[in-house]
């Protein structure tokens, strides 16, 4: 997909849970555009929305108010089949804890997406590999286990896992949150690379100033709404800096 494609349109997006007294509302009024290509971090206070508005442009909630574009396609306007459809090969999805499934082994848990849309179990497998050599998970780690792998490589196999269908769009909550400083920086690394190498679009929820650092922009929200939209400096990124050294 070309990195000019407008990968995430929200126009004034709400997204109320529960009525009356009970009401929550996660997101108020949001309007944004993510071009292809782009890497942007989200940030703000717990409970500002930010899971919130990762779910609906992923077309996993759906909002109360406003239109939801991802890759082009109005999500409203399509069936839940094809929402699907343009769900599993759009977009990867990255967690802080991981959610690989802990009875597959590495290959299996990247393999199943292929599988799930139809490819047969040799290339799946063929192409999981792959994928799982390109963000450094090697050999006889394959074979194993999740509970088997340390944090950081349970995580680049979610990774694998999310880009394994070549999506144009990765959408990461916290993807660090569960690792230490330094396995932490090298899968925000990883990312970068899989930004700036393949165009891939990233949009990354962090609480950690550092983290955030490494997107080209930082949305910051608050009570649901977007209070920043700022581009950073090229010098204030960590890519720049260890460039530099
Ligand atoms: P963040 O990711 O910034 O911590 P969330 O997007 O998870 O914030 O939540 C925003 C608000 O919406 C919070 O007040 C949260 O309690 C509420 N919320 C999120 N999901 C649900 C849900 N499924 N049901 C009810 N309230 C929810």
């Amino acid at each position: 997909m070309s990195p000019t494609h407008r990968a995430v349109r929200l126009d004034g997006v709400t997204k109320q849970y529960g009525d009356g007294a009970q009401a929550v509302v996660a997101l108020s009024e949001v309007s944004l555009v993510v071009p292809g290509g782009e890497y942007v971090s989200i940030i703000g206070p717990s409970g500002s929305g930010k899971s919130t508005v990762l779910n609906v442009i992923a077309g996993l909630d759906v909002p109360t108010a406003g239109r939801v574009e991802l890759c082009g396609h109005d999500l409203a306007s399509l069936s839940d089949d094809a929402r699907s459809d343009l769900r599993l090969r759009a977009v990867g999805f990255v967690f802080q804890a991981f959610n690989l499934f802990p009875t597959f082994t590495v290959e299996e848990n990247v393999a199943w997406p292929l599988e799930f849309l139809g490819v047969r179990a040799a290339e799946a497998r063929r192409r999981a590999g792959a994928t799982l050599e390109r963000v450094g998970v090697h050999g006889p780690a394959r074979r194993r286990r999740p509970a088997e792998l340390s944090g950081g490589e349970q995580q680049r196999v979610a990774i694998a896992r999310a880009l394994v269908t070549q999506p144009s769009v990765l959408l990461a909550d916290e993807p660090t949150g569960n690792l230490d400083t330094r396995t932490g920086e090298l899968i925000l690394d990883l990312l970068r690379d899989l930004n700036r190498e393949r165009g891939l679009t990233v949009v990354l929820v962090t609480h950690s100033a550092f983290a955030a650092s490494y997107g080209k922009r930082t949305l910051e929200f608050r009570d649901g709404r977007v209070v920043r939209d700022v581009r950073v400096p090229l010098e204030e990124r960590p890519v720049e800096l260890a460039a530099r050294r």
